[in-house]
């Protein structure tokens, strides 16, 4: 079942929480999370995959989401980490996850960031040659390599990281060099990964780059005298945004992912290294929600827009990426049922633009929306976890907004509203 943490009574609720309530006491624009979605899709993926395999592990890609009591829910469940910058090295360390645990993704990486990540004890999962050669000047620690496997997939252009046109990882055909030449520079390369893309719903689109994953890392053993210990084949696992879509099917995905690595494992006369995946969005996106304040609502004859108080400050993707987000009006759920099993679902007389407070035409978050709204309503815009506040920005001169973790079913505040006073910190006058 999608969104099971939702679900509608008289208003929108979250956790069995009333949204009216929290948008009441805590005010609007608002970033709410249900710290008990964030374990059970956590649990359902790492059991779905161990049914197959017993070396696995996953690295929580933190760029979704950054939140420090986020991060230390996952901690708490043993998951691993995918960071992308010092910064998140830095915030996974202060969450309380010990260095062993992360994965130091980065590219076009300074080598005062290698520095960095080295005094910290944190794994280097190397983007480039030139990277590598720059690290073992410093260090003949244990790393890893980001392969790009010449295949990717993704729910938009910015989204797809493998493939001819994506920037990341050592080409294919280089792979076994560096290899070799990581060797001989005194590094121990003890690892191999690939990342492909986001946002991907269909389990078969995975099934190539895992194929040529394995054919990559037959090579390398061929060739070179190393053990891999471990293989991650990166996130990129889907959530539906549209109520039209239909959630990865993670048995199907645990299953087809360990068949085709155990497959490549037994061709190649391996071992049994530890398969890794690095979700993100899987694990965070449909855990929250926005509540935002409907201020505003004008019509002309070519549409109708429902202006609230969040815009692509605070929810950048259907901005940048033409991403697809649900609304629900938590005051009066009664358009709920096209994303909320259970809920009703009331037709209307005329679409809704939803739009934000933005000085910009882009400033959209959602149009040709079946909902009704009227000032004051409170509106819930759906799947916020992954890409949202980790996004957010202070554009148009907007302090950023506050953030709600639900557990066992109480509100807590894990980060204030910003003040206007906010805005102004670091600035300098003369
Ligand atoms: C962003 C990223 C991920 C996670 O992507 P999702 O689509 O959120 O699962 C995993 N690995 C790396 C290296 C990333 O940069």
């Amino acid at each position: 079942m999608t969104r099971p943490h939702l679900k509608t009574k008289q208003h929108l609720e979250i956790d069995g929480v009333d949204t009216t309530q929290l948008a009441d006491k805590y005010d609007t624009p608002l970033y709410v999370t249900s710290s008990d979605r964030i374990k059970q899709k956590y649990n359902q993926l790492k059991q779905a995959l161990k049914k197959h395999y017993p070396n696995i592990r996953l690295h929580y890609a933190c760029k979704a989401n950054t939140n420090l009591n986020i991060l230390q829910i996952l901690e708490k469940e043993g998951c691993h980490i995918d960071a992308v910058s010092t910064g998140e090295i830095y915030s996974a360390i202060k969450a309380g996850y010990s260095p062993e645990k992360i994965l130091y993704t980065g590219t076009s990486v300074s080598n005062e960031e290698l520095k960095y990540a080295v005094d910290k004890g944190v794994m280097i999962n190397l983007d480039s040659l030139h990277e590598m050669r720059r690290l073992s000047k410093i260090t003949s620690t244990e790393v890893s390599f980001r392969v790009n496997p010449g295949v990717g997939a993704g729910h938009h252009d910015h989204c797809i990281t493998g493939g001819s046109e994506s920037k990341f990882g050592i080409w294919e055909e280089d792979i076994v060099e560096a290899y070799k030449e990581a060797i001989k520079l005194g590094l121990k390369p003890i690892g191999i990964h690939m990342h492909i893309g986001s946002g991907i719903l269909e389990v078969e689109k995975f099934r190539p780059a895992i194929e040529k994953m394995m054919d990559i890392v037959g090579e390398i053993t061929q060739q070179v005298d190393i053990n891999l210990k471990f293989i991650d084949i990166g996130g990129g696992l889907g959530i539906p945004y549209k109520p039209e879509e239909k959630p990865l099917d993670i048995e199907k995905f645990a299953k087809m992912i360990t068949t085709e690595f155990k497959k490549g494992l037994k061709k190649h006369g391996l071992e049994q290294p530890t398969l890794a995946l690095e979700p993100g969005r899987y694990l965070v996106g449909d855990s929250s929600i926005i509540l935002t304040k409907v201020n505003d609502i004008k019509e002309n004859p070519f549409h109708k827009y429902i202006g609230v108080d969040a815009g692509f400050n605070i929810l950048q993707r259907p901005a940048m990426y033409g991403s697809h987000h649900g609304v629900v009006n938590a005051t009066n759920p009664q358009n709920a049922g096209n994303y909320i099993e259970n809920a009703p679902k009331k037709g209307v007389n005329r679409k809704a633009e939803i739009a934000g407070p933005l000085c910009e035409s882009g400033d959209i978050l959602a149009e040709n929306r079946e909902i009704t709204a009227q000032e004051g309503d409170i509106l819930a815009i759906l799947d916020a976890g992954a890409y949202g506040y980790s996004m957010a920005s202070r554009y148009n001169s907007r302090p950023l907004p506050a953030e709600i973790l639900i557990e066992n079913g109480e509100p807590r505040v894990i980060r204030e509203r910003e003040t206007l006073k906010d805005l102004l910190t670091k600035q300098k006058t003369k």
